[in-house]
């Protein structure tokens, strides 16, 4: 990305966030860390001057090149790290392969080693396969035995390039529901403070801690820029996404174009209003919806082919599977403790009923 692009970035987006807010900056796609280290030392110094105070950044790396001068910079700018490792040795070395063929499992735990004893506490996403699914606990055991204690799960999905996905021969949820749910269990008998990403998004959603804030169905509640200074928003996959009717999701570009003038744009209507349709038909339609808010833009499209259109298998097997596997976990706990309430914390009254009987109820968890 040329300086002029991040010159651009700082001037015409960042600068004109407001001062209250606590925007995170993601460095992402493809690997962070093959640029050149000297260029995130002008980068960041740039967007960092220009953002609210409460900006955060954080970068999503394969966790391959972490040299030492890469952690002093990570510690210097307070940049959070996130690492890619699918569990196990044998679940991620089948698939994250070096040029030469051999496994990058080795590598990227010595990072994590690295990072860990250098103060920091990387989060992890591990990509599941359907034989991941009947490893619940070696996975657990993984993040136990290591010490990572902040989770996210990607399903390989299709979406863009890929365009089939493992999970295609067969409807997978009910064993996805099972290995969240051990893992959420093992944890919990264990007191081990595992924070799996998805699960504590619908707990906090059913909890009323949060809005049901699903920023992928709203224009500009996230900007994602491109190399070149192409702009899109929504689903950040969009920047990947073939799609010529909606000119591949290109808003505009932020070397030529004015932020306010991108918001104005014919195309972004367009595309919100398409977005909504299918919003509204997640509504009608999905019990989920409370916990959910319309699911990904993205996944749409690859999936049916069209914004305007509810369910996927994405979302099957990622929302609503953390939503299940979370009632199935706070069912358990109520009904083996009851003079204990939910376990989870004293008064705690949760109301799993609300969730499944109508797509506009919301489930509830109040204190009684
Ligand atoms: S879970 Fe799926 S069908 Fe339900 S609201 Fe979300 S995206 Fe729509």
């Amino acid at each position: 990305m040329p300086r002029a692009v991040i010159d651009a970035i700082a001037e015409k987006i960042v600068s004109k966030i407001s001062p209250d807010a606590a925007p995170t900056i993601v460095w992402h796609a493809g690997e962070p860390t093959v640029v050149p280290l000297k260029w995130y030392e002008y980068a960041h110094p740039r967007l960092r001057a220009a953002a609210p105070q409460g900006a955060t950044f954080s970068i999503q790396s394969n966790g391959i090149a972490i040299s030492d001068e890469w952690l002093n910079f990570l510690r210097d700018t307070g940049t959070r790290i996130g690492l890619s490792i699918d569990g196990p040795e044998r679940f991620h070395d089948a698939r994250r392969k070096t040029r030469s063929g051999r496994g990058t499992w080795s590598l990227v735990m010595n990072s994590l080693r690295r990072l860990q004893s250098s103060g920091f506490d990387p989060s992890v996403i591990s990509v599941l396969h359907p034989q991941c699914l009947v490893a619940a606990d070696q996975f657990y055991e993984f993040y136990r035995d290591n010490q990572i204690t902040q989770v996210s799960f990607s399903i390989d999905e299709a979406e863009g390039a890929n365009s089939t996905s493992s999970f295609d021969r067969h409807d997978y949820k009910a064993e996805m529901v099972h290995f969240l749910y051990q893992i959420l269990s093992r944890a919990f008998t264990e007191k081990y403070p595992l924070h799996i990403r998805e699960i504590e998004r619908i707990s906090r959603a059913l909890a009323g801690q949060d809005d049901v804030r699903n920023e992928q169905v709203q224009a500009w509640q996230a900007v994602v820029v491109s190399a070149s200074g192409d702009v899109t928003s929504f689903s950040p996959e969009f920047m990947e996404l073939n799609s010529p009717p909606h000119n591949n999701f290109c808003f505009g570009n932020i070397l030529e174009d004015e932020f306010e003038d991108l918001i104005q744009g014919k195309l972004v209507k367009a595309v919100q209003a398409e977005i909504r349709r299918g919003v509204d038909i997640c509504r009608a339609s999905c019990r989920y919806f409370e916990a959910c808010g319309g699911g990904a833009p993205s996944n749409k499209l690859s999936e049916n082919r069209s914004l305007a259109s509810g369910e996927t298998s994405f979302c099957r097997l990622s929302i609503q599977t953390a939503a299940d596997a979370l009632i199935q976990f706070l069912s358990d706990q109520i009904r083996d403790s009851p003079e204990r309430g939910s376990g989870l914390g004293p008064g705690l009254h949760v109301d799993t009923h609300a969730l499944f009987t109508s797509p506009l109820s919301s489930g509830t968890v109040q204190r009684a």
